[in-house]
């Protein structure tokens, strides 16, 4: 393989640029040369295309978001975008793409991959939905980012004596809950994959109320209790957790809607890590044209896996993590 692409796809997620270095300086130790797609698959339609090199990837390491910038492309979901995506591909010689973003955009790397063209995912997603990998690159910061909330609405919700609700990102994974739950300390946590039962969350807030406890901290995956595709704000989960506790135990309940905040910032040394491993192993697939693989992180291994293989595997939740947040929370 002598030349390949960069897309990132999808939500940003804070590590994408650790990613895009590590395949442009690893591509440029084999001896491959790399272009950059700006805008995801949308940039690979309109012709965005630059080229990339050791230098240019230089001082983006520490930085969030991605400095190809990321779309979602209904154009790239149609054949006749998909056309025009490998024409320009081919116009540039790329023969492989590595491709950086979430479930969504490896259904797009294999509907490439059937057009002929040689494709390898990497997973990039704060909320670490993907099977077949341990984490996510993102995720790790996205679950400092909710921690380091959760501590400073504990200052307040401690000095009022007030239950506060949070809601973090999770349509259909429980992940950052579980996790910014376990590490915050959350007295309740909701995830989308168990069904809410809201008489039992009254329950455990009233007991902790009845214990005197000077406050409590319930977080709530955007995902619970439906699809949160068309409800308004004030019918996110979070509200719909809060109304209930509010109406049902008559103690004073606010919530704090985290959204985007949790995709921004510089990434943790994990998501660095994590980021710079994936993407060179991604390089190294590519320059020895072992494709239509996703790399991953396996028991901390990097491993590579068969994309079409990893998307038909259903993600599950840590049971180990549930059992131990009941464990842990004291009411
Ligand atoms: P995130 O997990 O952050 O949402 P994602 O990669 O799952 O990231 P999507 O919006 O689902 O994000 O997908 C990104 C892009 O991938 C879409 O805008 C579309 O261009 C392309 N894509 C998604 N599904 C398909 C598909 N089945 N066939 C072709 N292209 C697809």
């Amino acid at each position: 393989m002598k030349v390949i692409g960069i897309v990132t796809s999808g939500g940003d997620a804070p590590g994408m640029n650790a990613a895009v270095r590590a395949i442009t300086r690893v591509s440029n130790k084999l001896g491959m040369d790399v272009f950059g797609i700006y805008h995801g698959y949308a940039g690979l339609i309109e012709d965005e295309i630059i080229r990339l090199d050791t230098r240019k990837v230089g001082d983006i390491l520490h930085r969030g978001g991605t400095i190809l910038k990321t779309a979602r492309s209904p154009e790239f979901m149609t054949e006749a975008g998909q056309a025009k995506a490998v024409a320009n591909i081919k116009k540039y010689g790329m023969q492989g793409l590595a491709i950086i973003g979430g479930d969504g955009s490896f259904r797009g790397a294999l509907a490439l991959q059937k057009h002929g063209i040689r494709v390898v995912g990497i997973p990039g997603t704060i909320d670490n939905d993907i099977p077949c990998t341990d984490y996510t690159i993102g995720f790790d910061t996205a679950v400092n980012t909710i921690v380091d909330s959760v501590n400073k609405i504990r200052d307040t919700a401690t000095s009022h004596e007030r239950t506060f609700v949070v809601e973090v990102m999770g349509k259909n994974c429980g992940d950052l809950a579980l996790s910014s739950g376990l590490a915050g300390g959350a007295e309740v946590i909701l995830i989308p994959e168990i069904e809410p039962d809201y008489d039992a969350v009254c329950k455990k807030v009233q007991k902790s109320h009845d214990q005197a406890k000077s406050h409590a901290v319930v977080i709530v995956a955007e995902g619970v209790g439906g699809d949160p595709k068309g409800r308004g704000v004030y019918d996110s989960s979070a509200f719909r957790v809060a109304n209930y506790i509010n109406e049902k135990t008559n103690i004073e309940t606010r919530v704090t809607i985290l959204g985007h905040i949790q995709r921004g910032g510089s990434p943790t040394v994990n998501d660095r890590l994590l980021a710079s491993r994936l993407g060179a192993e991604a390089a190294k697939a590519l320059y020895e044209k072992d494709t239509g693989k996703m790399v991953a992180t396996k028991d901390g291994k990097i491993v590579r896996v068969d994309l079409e293989y990893a998307l038909t595997q259903k993600k599950t939740v840590k049971e180990e993590f549930i059992e131990l947040a009941n464990l842990l929370a004291s009411v």
